[in-house]
C-alpha cells in the first residue's frame, strides 16, 4: 500500500461527480491540488467534468458507476487504487430526487429508487470507503450529502425526506464506530441550490424559484460552489476534530 507525504497530492473520489454539485466540489477539489476520481451513472458527465480540471491544469480520472449495484461499487474503487493506490477523501454525492406529490401519489417505484440510490449508494460506497481506509496508512475523510430534507419534514418530497434521514443515520453511526480508526465522516445538507436537479424541479412547477428563494433567509438559492466550499473544508485540517456531523449550507433555511 502506498503511502501519502507532504508532496503527494491526495486522492479523492466524488460520485454524482458529473453534473452540479458533484461537479462544483470536483473542480473545487482538484483546484486545491487532489487528484480526483469523478464517478458518475452519466459517464459523459463524468467524462465533461474530466475535461474541466484537466482544463484547469488538474489530475483526474472517469469512471461510469451505477452506486446501486455492489459489484460497480468495487468495481469503481478498484479502479481508484489500480491509479492512485489509495483514497484519501470520498464525496457520496450521487442521488436523485423524483417526487412531485404528496406521500399518497407516490408510486411505489419511485420509493424503491429513492431509497436503492440515496442510502443503499451511500452505505454500499461507505462500505468500499471503510474498508479501504482501515487498511491504508493515514486513515481518510468521507463526506456523504444530505439534505435539509434530512434534517426536517419535506412536504412532497416523503421518500427523497425519509433517504436523506437515512444518510444522516448512516453518517452518524459510522463516524461514531470508525472515529478511533482516523476516519472522519460527516454530511452536509445543502438547502435549495442550483444544479440541473433543481432546474428539472423548477420546470416542472413555474412557481419553484420563487418559492425556494422565500424559503432561505439570505434571501437566494444557494450555488453548487457554495457547497464545494463546506466540502472541501470538511476535507481539509481544519476540520481535524469535526466528525458525525451535519453542516447545513442552507442560507438559513433550517435556522428559521
Ligand atoms: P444533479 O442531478 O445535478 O446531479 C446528480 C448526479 O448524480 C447526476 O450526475 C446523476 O447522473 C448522478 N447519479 C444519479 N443516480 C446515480 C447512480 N445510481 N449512480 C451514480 N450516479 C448517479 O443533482 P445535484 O443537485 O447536484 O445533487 C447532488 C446531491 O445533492 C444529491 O444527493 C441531492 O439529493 C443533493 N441535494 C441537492 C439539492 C439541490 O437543491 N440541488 C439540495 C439538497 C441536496
Amino acid at each position: 500500500m502506498n503511502t501519502t507525504t507532504a508532496h503527494t497530492p491526495r486522492i479523492a473520489l466524488v460520485t454524482g461527480g458529473g453534473s452540479g454539485i458533484g461537479r462544483a466540489a470536483a473542480l473545487r477539489l482538484a483546484r486545491d491540488g487532489m487528484r480526483v476520481a469523478v464517478a458518475d451513472l452519466d459517464a459523459d458527465g463524468a467524462r465533461a467534468t474530466l475535461a474541466a480540471i484537466r482544463e484547469a491544469g488538474g489530475e483526474g480520472l472517469a469512471i461510469g458507476v451505477d452506486v446501486t449495484v455492489g459489484a460497480e461499487v468495487a468495481a469503481m474503487t478498484d479502479a481508484v487504487l489500480r491509479a492512485w493506490g489509495r483514497i484519501d477523501c470520498a464525496f457520496n454525492n450521487a442521488g436523485i430526487q423524483e417526487e412531485n406529490g404528496r406521500m399518497l401519489d407516490t408510486p411505489e417505484a419511485v420509493f424503491e429508487r429513492t431509497m436503492a440510490v440515496n442510502v443503499k449508494g451511500v452505505w454500499l460506497c461507505m462500505q468500499a470507503q471503510i474498508r479501504l481506509m482501515l487498511a491504508q496508512q493515514g486513515g481518510g475523510a468521507i463526506v456523504n450529502t444530505a439534505s435539509v430534507a434530512g434534517l426536517r419534514g419535506a412536504p412532497s418530497m416523503a421518500a427523497y425526506s425519509a433517504s436523506k434521514h437515512a444518510v444522516v443515520g448512516l453518517t452518524k453511526t459510522a463516524a461514531a464506530e470508525y472515529a478511533v480508526k482516523g476516519i472522519r465522516i460527516n454530511a452536509v445538507c445543502p438547502g435549495v441550490i442550483r444544479t440541473p436537479m433543481f432546474e428539472r424541479i423548477a420546470q416542472a412547477d413555474p412557481r419553484t424559484a420563487a418559492i425556494a428563494r422565500k424559503m432561505h433567509p439570505i434571501g437566494r438559492i444557494g450555488e453548487a460552489e457554495e457547497v464545494a466550499d463546506a466540502v472541501a473544508w470538511l476535507f481539509g485540517e481544519g476540520a481535524s476534530f469535526v466528525t458525525g456531523q451535519t453542516i447545513a449550507v442552507d442560507g438559513g433555511f433550517t435556522a428559521s
